[in-house]
């Protein structure tokens, strides 16, 4: 079984979302926006490859808003 991106039909999912189960192309993790709620609490998160690769960017978006 093949998944495809969420954001982009055309493209094959290169990451799945455990708790979404919603395929993501490799652009949608570069723009962090693989993740639907990265706010919000996952039980998937600790071996959750989307967030391995997102959580960096939302610290520093984080930091960045804030100073
Ligand atoms: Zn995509």
């Amino acid at each position: 079984m093949t998944s495809k991106c969420r954001f982009h039909p055309e493209r094959d999912a290169v990451v799945v979302c455990n708790k979404h189960e919603h395929g993501y192309c490799q652009e949608c993790i570069d723009r962090c926006s693989a993740c639907s709620d990265p706010e919000l609490y996952c039980r998937h998160r600790t071996y959750c490859v989307i967030w391995e690769l997102c959580r960096k960017i939302v610290k520093a978006r984080k930091a960045a808003a804030a100073g």
